[in-house]
């Protein structure tokens, strides 16, 4: 992979492989900033619906870190034998499937498990972790006992009604996990994939009844979360209006102030 500059930012041209987080095997290799860039070490933070995934893809092929979503995690393993899923896995998925959060303690577990990720020379984009002041605490620990330093946690913002139109119309591919939206997004052909011809699903906990669960979680866990990092001078708040590409630059253009 060439890094190419613009604008002072080193991007690379697509996204690393982090199969060693998803299934929590040793890392292979290990990677590298692109030379002459940096190693980002960022979280993103959010709720539900802002489009964290897809900046997280955005910032992950461009600039170079790691993207590490505990979401992934619960979800591969989901998809896997039930004779490969430990009993804590299993107690997550209940979790996970009625929309709730899963317990710092199991979250946290996964987490230190995987912690040669966090160490990974080319940086880390954490998406959907932490979720709440315990977990970021734990963090703060894993980190400092790693000697590694955070550079900023990119807040996306957008108002609730919005988050709740883009969640209840998303549908993801069964195959490639491409996302679409009823409305804003439709595939060429309803229902189908419009990359791989695989079938478009509504994520269990992209139903209604999942989705509020998900934002008075969010609310009532996850917003102290932007006060401890304000505390820390580590938040970075960013408006999630308009397209993906305009909340991408503004992203680096708030990443850009800070180096
Ligand atoms: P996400 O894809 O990040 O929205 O995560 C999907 C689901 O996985 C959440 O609704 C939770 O049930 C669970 N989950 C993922 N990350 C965490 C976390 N850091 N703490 C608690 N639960 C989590």
């Amino acid at each position: 992979m060439k890094p190419v500059r613009q604008n002072g930012i080193f991007f690379m041209a697509q996204k690393r492989d982090n199969s060693a987080w998803i299934k929590g095997g040793a890392i292979s290799g290990g990677g590298a900033p692109p030379s002459g860039g940096r190693a980002w070490r960022l979280i993103l933070l959010g709720a539900p619906g802002v489009g964290k995934g897809t900046q997280a893809d955005l910032l992950c092929e461009r600039l170079g870190p790691l993207h590490l979503s505990t979401g992934d995690v619960f979800r591969a393993a989901k998809s896997a034998p039930a004779s490969e899923r430990t009993p804590a896995i299993e107690r997550a998925l209940g979790y996970m499937q009625r929309g709730e959060l899963v317990p710092d303690e199991t979250v946290i577990d996964l987490v230190r498990e995987r912690v040669a990720c966090l160490r990974d020379a080319g940086g880390f984009l954490l998406d959907g972790f932490p979720r709440t002041v315990v977990q970021a605490e734990a963090l703060r620990q894993l980190m400092q006992a790693e000697q590694l330093t955070l550079d900023g946690v990119l807040d996306y913002e957008l108002p609730t009604a919005e988050v709740i139109q883009r969640l209840s119309g998303r549908r993801t591919c069964a195959g490639c996990k491409a996302v679409f939206h009823v409305v804003t997004l439709p595939p060429k052909r309803e229902g189908v994939c419009d990359h791989c011809g695989g079938q478009l699903y509504q994520r269990e906990d992209d139903r209604p009844e999942s989705i509020q669960v998900r934002l008075d979680a969010y609310a009532k866990s996850t917003l102290p979360l932007t006060e401890y990092y304000r505390k820390l001078d580590l938040l970075i708040p960013i408006s999630a209006t308009g397209s993906p590409e305009e909340i991408f630059q503004r992203t680096l253009e708030a990443l850009q102030a800070r180096v």
